[in-house]
C-alpha cells in the first residue's frame, strides 16, 4: 500500500480531521520535551473507539507498519519517538471516565484520560475519593503513567502505580480484543488475582505488547487536610535507617529526599520532605509532634517550611521544580531509577559528581515506594535547548547515571534506548528467551513500537 492509500485508510476509520502525514503535524510527535534526537514519524492517527484502535492495528500488521501508542508523551525519554518510522497512535480523543466505583474504589477509563481530568472528576463528583497521579503535568494520561510503573504521592504507602492497576483491555497485533484481570470474567474490574497476572506482560513493555485501550485503577480514601514536615539530614549515611524509622510509625503518607541547590534553603543539605494528612488539625498537630521526636532521635533537623515555598510543595500535583533553578532553555531529563534504599547515599553522592563534572547543578529526589520496598531515585540534568553542546552534556550524564544505577543494583525507570540496552546486556539469558518469545507470539510481526526492548 503506497502512503497515500494508508493515509486515505487512516482517514476513513478516524475522520479527515484526525489522521495525517503533513510534515508540520509530524513534526511535533518526532521528538518530546528531553534530549533525545528527534526522529521521523510518518502518520499520526487519534483514534475514538476500541474498534477504531482494531481497524487501524490491522492494517499496520498486513502492511507492516510500526505503531506507537501514545498517552501524554512526557516521558521525557523517548519512549513515543517512533524508532523505526510508522504511526504514532495518539490516544487522547479515548477520554471517557467510563465508572466510579466507590466501594470497590476503582476507576475504569479509556486510555487518554489524563490525571487532570480525573482530579476535577473526582473533585467535583466524588469528593471523598482521590487517584494515583504523578506529579507530572496534568496532561498526562493515567494509562502512560501507570503502564510504566509512574509513582506519586500515594506511592509510599501503596506501592507504584503499576500496582494499583486491576485490570486492562488491550489491543493486541492481530487486532483482536483482550481483557487482563477480573474483567476477563466478572462485570467488576477490580482485582487482578486469584488467575495468573497476565497484567504484567503490559506494564513497562513501552507499547510493545498492545495496545491499552481500557484501565481499571485503584482509588482511594480522601482525608481532608495534608500538611508537609520538613526535616534536614547533614550525613547522608544516615537516611536508610531514618527512612525505615519514620516507615514503621505508619505516619507519613509520601516520604521523599531531595537534594538541590534551589532554593537557597536546600543548599548544603538532604531534605526529607515528608507529608502527612488527617480529617482533623489535631491529628496534624499530634502525627507532626512524633515526626519531630523521630528526627531528633534519628539526627535530623526539624525545619519550619519557608512561608513563600508552602503552596508550592503542597500543591498536587506537586511541581516544585517551580522553585528550582532552570536555566534559560529550560530544558530538564532525568533518569528515574528503581533503588534498594540502601544505595541512596552512594546514589546521590556519585549522581552529585556527574552533575558537577558537567557543569549542571545538582538535582535529585529520592521517593520512597511501598514502605521502603524500593525507592524511586531520580537525577535530573537540566540543559539549554537552544545549545547543542550542553544538550550533549546532558545527554552524556544521563548515560554515566544508567550505568552507575545498574552497577549499583538499581534498575533504570521508562528508560530510553541507551538505558534499554544496559539493561538488556545485563538481562539474564533466561528472561532474555522469554521475552523474545512471547514478543514473537504476541507480535509476530514486530509492529508494536519496535526498536524498544528489542532483545
Ligand atoms: C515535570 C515532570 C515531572 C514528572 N514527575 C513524575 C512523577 O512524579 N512520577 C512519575 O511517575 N512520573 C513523572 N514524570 C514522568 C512522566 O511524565 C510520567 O510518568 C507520565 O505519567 C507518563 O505518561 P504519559 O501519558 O505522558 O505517557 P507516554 O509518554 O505517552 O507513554 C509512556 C509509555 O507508555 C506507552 N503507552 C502510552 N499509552 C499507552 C497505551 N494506551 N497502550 C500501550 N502503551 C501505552 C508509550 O508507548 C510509552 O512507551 C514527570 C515528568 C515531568 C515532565
Amino acid at each position: 500500500m503506497s502512503n497515500v492509500e494508508v493515509l486515505s485508510k487512516l482517514e476513513e476509520i478516524v475522520g479527515k480531521d484526525f489522521a495525517s502525514n503533513s510534515p508540520e503535524e509530524l513534526f511535533i510527535y518526532s521528538q518530546d520535551p528531553g534530549v533525545s534526537h528527534p526522529r521521523p514519524v510518518d502518520f499520526v492517527a487519534m483514534p475514538e473507539t476500541v474498534e477504531e484502535v482494531q481497524q487501524i492495528v490491522r492494517i499496520a500488521n498486513e502492511e507492516k507498519i510500526p505503531i506507537i501508542p501514545m498517552g501524554g508523551g512526557m516521558t521525557l525519554s523517548g519512549l513515543v519517538i517512533p524508532v523505526k518510522g510508522g504511526i504514532v497512535l495518539d490516544m487522547k480523543r479515548m477520554d471517557k471516565i467510563i465508572e466510579i466505583n466507590e466501594t470497590s474504589r476503582y476507576a475504569l477509563v479509556e486510555a487518554g484520560v489524563t490525571s487532570g481530568q480525573i482530579i476535577s472528576y473526582l473533585n467535583e463528583k466524588y469528593p471523598d475519593l482521590r487517584a494515583p497521579f504523578p506529579d507530572a503535568p496534568p496532561s498526562i494520561t493515567l494509562a502512560g503513567n501507570a503502564l510504566i510503573h509512574g509513582s506519586g504521592y500515594l506511592s509510599q504507602k501503596y506501592g507504584d502505580h503499576g500496582a494499583m492497576i486491576n485490570g486492562l483491555e488491550v489491543v493486541l497485533a492481530n487486532g483482536e480484543v483482550l481483557k487482563v484481570g477480573s474483567c476477563a470474567m466478572s462485570k467488576y474490574w477490580f482485582t487482578r488475582g486469584p488467575i495468573p497476572d497476565l497484567v504484567g506482560l503490559f506494564t513497562s513493555a513501552f507499547g510493545t505488547m498492545g495496545i491499552v485501550t481500557k484501565l481499571s485503577i485503584k482509588l482511594f480514601p480522601k482525608p481532608k487536610f495534608r500538611d508537609i514536615v520538613i526535616g534536614l539530614i547533614k550525613d547522608l549515611d544516615t537516611i536508610p535507617e531514618l527512612v525505615l524509622n519514620l516507615t514503621k510509625t505508619d505516619i507519613p503518607e509520601d516520604l521523599m529526599v531531595a537534594l538541590a541547590e534551589k532554593p537557597d534553603f536546600m543548599k548544603g543539605y538532604a531534605i526529607l520532605m515528608l507529608y502527612i494528612n488527617g480529617d482533623t488539625q489535631e491529628e496534624l498537630a499530634s502525627k507532626t509532634k512524633i515526626l519531630k521526636k523521630m528526627y531528633r532521635k534519628n539526627k535530623a533537623t526539624f525545619m519550619k517550611m519557608p512561608p513563600k515555598y508552602y503552596d508550592i510543595f503542597l500543591e498536587q500535583p506537586q511541581f516544585a521544580a517551580k522553585a528550582a533553578d532552570f536555566r534559560k532553555g529550560g530544558g530538564f531529563e532525568y533518569v528515574g531509577s528503581f533503588m534498594p534504599l540502601e544505595k541512596i547515599p552512594e546514589a546521590i553522592e556519585i549522581a552529585r559528581d556527574i552533575s558537577l563534572k558537567y557543569g549542571i547543578v545538582p538535582t535529585q529526589v529520592s521517593r520512597i515506594i511501598g514502605r521502603g520496598h524500593a525507592v524511586m531515585f531520580a537525577a535530573s540534568y537540566s540543559f539549554n535547548r537552544a545549545d547543542p553542546e550542553d544538550m550533549e552534556k546532558a545527554r552524556k550524564a544521563l548515560h554515566e547515571t544508567n550505568e552507575m544505577v545498574l552497577n549499583l543494583g538499581g534498575l533504570p525507570w521508562k528508560a530510553e534506548l541507551g538505558g534499554q540496552k544496559l539493561m538488556i546486556e545485563k538481562m539474564d539469558p533466561n528472561y532474555k528467551m522469554l521475552l523474545k518469545t512471547i514478543r514473537n507470539i504476541v507480535d509476530p510481526n514486530g509492529i508494536m513500537n519496535p526498536g524498544n526492548w528489542e532483545v
